[in-house]
């Protein structure tokens, strides 16, 4: 074994294991062996992709479109994305400035790739999404945690304060994988401001811009960043998580040099996926699929902090996006799973001991029978 060990590269052992996964297998098991666990660390949306997008990838295979495409991403496509960074989000984008990737997450690792030499310091606030830090240490960067204040948000004092001449990016994810926080305009222009004529760039993770609530609104700020790689992608708006497709969009150098890489890892997304695509983000029919999915999802995130906020032992912020509620308490997850057979991943995973994250991911009635567990179990823990 430990020669099996000394074998793999530093590299790969400096990789962390993922505890989501080790506390969703956990959980998986115990459903096989019988028992009822709700499972609150699914991070996808639990609708199906919409029915015409499936068409359009029947109609690509049909038609024969089943051969490799330039890495980038196929033409019409990549106009497509352009056109939307244009529409939603006021930024102008040729599309030889995009790069269409196997889910956001190899566009990111993608971007920090092409920016990370070796020794480089990231910026990356606390709570994070687990994968950042990880991607940081395989192009041996150096992870530097900035943590949040209570609103989970850096300030811009902060992130000044944290700048050395080491410093090559500051990775921003609004909203926010696993808070649900999300930055303001003004906010995002303050935090700008510091940066702004420095040779930092930023890595502005986007994937949950359609997934916010109520008046809050989305902004880039690649709007007032210039030196930004946008990250964005299909599998949390369209509900496409597993048919592997995301992009970037940056400066034109920036982007060839992801599009170098990838076309040496893993060359285009699969062909189908992206014709596929074209109709999701084309087509007329997204509009209507995810208001639907946004109110349901609304609907749940207001129930689940309702109850949070009435039971002893636990507290959170009310997320104004993406799908995740950040609890703060001392539970342990993995006596949360035994005891009260629910599923949700431990605030470690994030760099946040001290809170436990619940996905919304489920159905009402899986919520309610969850929360009637955590309530029950906080209560008995409490006398
Ligand atoms: N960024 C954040 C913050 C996420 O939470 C996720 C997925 O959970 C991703 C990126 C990756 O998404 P994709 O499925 O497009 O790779």
């Amino acid at each position: 074994m430990i020669y099996i060990i000394m074998e793999v590269s530093k590299k790969a052992r400096s990789i962390s294991a993922s505890i989501t996964l080790a506390i969703s297998a956990k959980a998986k098991q115990m459903q096989q062996e019988g028992t009822s666990v709700i499972n609150f660390t699914v991070g996808e949306p639990d609708f199906n992709t919409p029915k015409y997008i499936i068409d359009a990838a029947k109609f690509a295979l049909d038609s024969g479109l089943t051969k490799y495409t330039a890495s980038a991403g196929i033409l019409p496509l990549r106009k497509l994305i352009c056109e939307k960074l244009k529409r939603d989000n006021g930024l102008t984008y040729e599309p030889n400035q995009i790069v269409v990737s196997n889910g956001a997450k190899q566009a990111i690792a993608g971007a920090i790739s092409a920016l990370v030499d070796p020794g480089d310091e990231v910026i990356i606030p606390v709570p994070y999404w687990v994968t950042y830090p990880e991607l940081v240490k395989m192009a041996w960067g150096t992870p530097v945690f900035l943590k949040c204040g209570e609103d989970f948000k850096i300030s811009p004092m902060q992130l000044q304060k944290a700048l050395t001449p080491r410093t090559k990016v500051v990775i921003i994810n609004s909203p926010n994988n696993p808070t649900g926080a999300v930055y303001s305009e003004a906010e995002l222009r303050a935090l700008a401001e510091v940066l702004n004529g420095t040779r930092i760039w930023v890595i502005s993770d986007e994937v949950y811009e359609n997934l916010i609530y109520g008046d809050v609104k989305h902004f880039s700020i690649a709007s007032c960043h210039e030196r930004t790689v946008v990250i964005n992608g299909f599998s949390k708006t369209f509900s496409m998580t597993g048919w592997r497709i995301g992009y970037s969009a940056c400066a034109h150098e920036v982007a060839f040099a992801i599009d170098n890489i990838q076309s040496h890892m893993t060359s285009n997304v699969n062909t189908m996926t992206q014709y596929a695509s074209i109709e999701a983000l084309g087509g007329t029919g997204g509009a209507k699929f995810l208001s639907e999915m946004v109110a349901e999802f609304d609907r749940r995130r207001k129930y689940m902090v309702e109850r949070i906020s009435q039971m002893p032992g636990v507290s959170c912020n009310t997320p104004d996006g993406a799908f995740y509620v950040m609890v703060k308490t001392d539970i342990n997850a993995e006596h949360l799973l035994e005891q009260a057979k629910i599923a949700a991943v431990p605030g470690e995973a994030f760099g946040a001991p001290g809170y436990i994250r619940f996905c919304y991911t489920v159905s009402m009635e899986d919520i309610t029978e969850g929360m009637n567990r955590l309530e029950q179990f906080l209560k008995q823990r409490a006398t």
